[in-house]
Formats: structure tokens, C-alpha cells, sequence
């Protein structure tokens, strides 16, 4: 008899974003009349740069023709971008990074989830609370113990080291869901416990593109002794509007000279590669044009997060992230009420007062409670209507 992975059965339902929709769902039957306006989607609302549209239309002809015709690529990805990969994202900025340590792949989420196959299952894995459910889930589902380690406005959002010992950390900066960021000071004290308790750092720079403040850094990799410990992760989906493209890459040092051979050895047996065409439009992003586009759009979203945060910061909210990051994260009032969640109570009167969508902190974990998150992945007149609208009732708020 076929047997289930028991361990799936241990996962919280997603009950976030379906009680979200049930809610929303709800609110629009009893009031069809009325427009709501979400600043709760983590997906991104503006199209490709040019240079990516041009670099996709050019490879899909090149597939018309015999001779230019690709079939199978490179499990690892084409050597074209991953050479735009370690010139542009490492070597200009002083990191030695080779070709070979680079693995293309279809999106971090990919990799943060299936990296769990080379670590054994007796591992002990730290996760920040509140976290990107990806590394929760994917950890609960391999049957790892996982400990949490809090992160809130007392520790600036940055987690502490953990008090007992554990073997993987998974380490998300710029933060999603709270916007925050971490310094090289702080950074280096994640990677020397790494150091000193033969522990794997698994960092996701999913928002590095986000970073406008010097002294941030945009890769693990800047900290000294990262390469002995640390795999990273990156994606074109935030940087450069690929949610639906799919596209982004790992870094397996080769300093972790198992961990890189058992990783390549996983990708080449379950992995036959990302598009030829989705690796084009990569590239693309790397030339002169397509750095300024992205830019641009970048620009755009960080705009919508400034006006955020200064409007919530106006009507006397504690505003975090937004800053180097397209998230922003406020302190919500306390509800007093035994058994009522604060994150859950300002959703509500949110959606009912203002027609407003966001996403209630306590859903990326029980540190998240009595706070909330506003993405500024929205259009700029939807996020300026919103704001007006939350003005008009923050004394009911
Ligand atoms: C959006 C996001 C990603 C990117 O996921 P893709 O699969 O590349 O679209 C990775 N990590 C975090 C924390 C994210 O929010």
C-alpha cells in the first residue's frame, strides 16, 4: 500500500490569504457597490522593461529556425548569464564569485523550498518569526525541527542569535514580510555563529535590488567567511517584474565543495533547466537599457512605499521597512479583548471603513501579531486613493 508523507499533514492549512479572500469575497457580496483597493499582493503590478520584451521576442525567433533552434540547456543554465550573473551581481562589487558557482534556476521559492534535499532531515533549523512561509512549510514537510527566533520593534526586526544550538538558518534580507534590513555588524554575527557551530546560512536576497541605503549589504557574501557558510538566493521576480517570467539563480560557494556537488548532482536528476527564452530576458536585465528600466521600476514602487510610509508615519503609526525594501509594516492598536487578534481586528476595520486590503502581520507568524503589512506593489493612484481613504477614518481606526 502507498503511504502518505505524514509529515504534510503537520503543515498549517493556509488559512492566511483564503480568510483573507473569504472576507474580502464576503464584504463585496454585502456591498457590490463598493471598490476596494489591495495593498496586500506580494505580486508586482508593472510590465517588463523593453530591453526584456525585445531580448524574449529575439530568442523566440531564434527557436523558428533550424539553425539557431535549442532544445535541453544546460541543467546549471547558459554560461551567458551566468557570466552577466557574476560580473554584474558580485565582481563589480568586489566578490569573487566564478561561473561554476552559479545555478540558474525558475525562482527562488524553487530553491529555498528543494535545497531542504541535500540537508538529512535530523537537522535543527532556525527560522525568524514572523518568516516567509516557503521555508516553514518546505521544512515541515521534510520533518525538520524548526525554532523560531522572534524578530519585533525591540530588536529593530533583526532576529537574535539562537540560545540553543542549530544547524540551518534561513536568513531573509531585505525582510519580507516587515521591510527591514539587516547591517554588516549584525550580518557578521550570523555568519561567525555559522562559523563557529558548522552551521549552513541559507540567505535569500529575493529584494536586494530594493536596497537605496549605502552600508546595507546587497549579498552575504560582502561579510568575510560567508563562502564557508552561506548559500544564496536571488530572483528576478521583485527586481525585475518575472513573477510570471520565471527566472532567478543560487549560489553555491565553492568553498562548500559537498554541499555545491551534492546540489548540482540534485539539479541535473530533477531539473532539466529554465527556458532559453526566460534566460535571454535575464540577461537582458544586465545590459545598459535594462538596468535603467528596472531601475525606473524600482523607483516607481519605492515611491509608493515613501508615500506610505510618511502618510501612516503622519497619522502617528510606528512605520517600519519601506525604506530599502517595497514592504512596509506598522504597528497596530492594541486590542485588549481576550481571544481578538489586533492584526486581524485593524484587517477588518480596514476592508469595512476604508475599502482597503492589506495583509494582517500575524500571518507570517505568532511575532507578527499587532502588526500589519502594506506592499507597495500597487498602481501609484490606487496607493494615493488608499491613503486618502485610510486618512479620512484613522480616528475610527
Ligand atoms: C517573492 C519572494 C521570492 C521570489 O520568489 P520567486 O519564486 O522567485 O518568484 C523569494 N523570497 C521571498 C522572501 C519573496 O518574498
Amino acid at each position: 500500500m502507498a503511504t502518505i508523507n505524514e509529515n504534510f499533514l503537520k503543515l498549517e492549512s493556509s488559512y492566511l490569504f483564503s480568510t483573507i479572500a473569504k472576507k474580502v469575497n464576503a464584504y463585496k457580496e454585502a456591498n457590490p457597490d463598493k471598490k476596494i483597493i489591495r495593498l496586500g499582493i506580494g505580486d508586482v503590478t508593472q510590465p517588463l522593461a523593453p530591453a526584456v520584451i525585445e531580448a524574449m521576442h529575439k530568442a523566440v525567433d531564434e527557436l523558428s529556425t533550424e539553425s539557431t533552434f535549442r532544445g535541453y540547456g544546460p541543467e546549471q543554465g547558459y554560461d551567458f548569464l551566468r557570466k552577466a550573473i557574476a560580473e554584474n551581481d558580485f565582481i563589480k562589487r568586489g566578490i569573487n564569485i566564478n561561473i561554476d558557482e552559479v545555478f540558474v534556476n525558475d525562482g527562488a521559492k524553487s530553491d529555498t523550498g528543494n535545497i531542504g534535499d541535500i540537508f538529512s532531515t535530523d537537522n535543527i533549523v532556525c527560522l525568524t518569526d514572523p518568516v516567509y512561509p516557503v521555508y516553514m512549510d518546505s521544512n515541515t514537510m521534510a520533518g525538520r525541527k524548526i525554532i523560531y527566533s522572534p524578530c519585533n520593534a525591540e530588536n529593530n526586526f533583526v532576529a537574535a542569535l539562537p540560545k540553543e544550538h542549530v544547524d540551518i538558518i534561513y536568513l531573509c534580507y531585505p525582510n519580507n514580510p516587515t521591510g527591514t534590513v539587516i547591517t554588516r555588524d549584525q550580518l557578521k554575527k550570523w555568519v561567525d555563529y555559522a562559523l563557529a557551530n558548522q552551521a549552513i546560512i541559507l540567505y535569500d536576497a529575493a529584494y536586494e535590488a530594493y536596497i537605496q541605503e549605502e552600508n546595507i549589504p546587497h549579498s552575504i557574501y560582502e561579510i568575510e567567511g560567508a563562502k564557508k557558510c552561506a548559500i544564496e538566493f536571488h530572483s528576478y521576480s521583485k527586481t525585475a517584474g518575472f513573477t510570471g517570467v520565471r527566472c532567478g539563480y543560487t549560489i553555491v560557494p565553492k568553498e562548500l565543495d559537498t554541499l555545491r556537488s551534492l546540489w548540482l548532482r540534485r539539479q541535473t536528476t530533477k531539473f532539466n533547466g529554465t527556458s532559453y527564452i526566460q534566460q535571454r530576458a535575464a540577461e537582458a536585465i544586465y545590459s545598459e537599457e535594462g538596468k535603467k528600466q528596472v531601475k525606473k521600476t524600482i523607483q516607481y514602487y519605492m515611491e509608493n512605499a515613501r508615500l506610505m510610509r510618511e502618510t501612516f508615519a503622519s497619522m502617528g503609526f510606528d512605520v517600519y521597512g519601506g525604506v530599502n525594501a517595497p514592504y512596509i509594516w506598522i504597528k497596530v492598536p492594541e486590542v485588549a479583548q481576550e481571544g481578538v487578534s489586533s492584526s486581524w481586528s485593524f484587517f477588518d476595520k480596514l476592508l469595512t471603513l476604508a475599502n482597503v486590503v492589506g495583509t494582517p502581520g500575524v500571518g507570517f507568524g505568532a511575532a507578527g501579531e499587532g502588526y500589519f503589512r502594506f506592499t507597495a506593489f500597487g498602481k501609484r493612484e490606487d496607493c494615493i486613493e488608499a491613503l486618502e481613504r485610510i486618512k479620512a477614518v484613522k480616528d475610527l481606526l
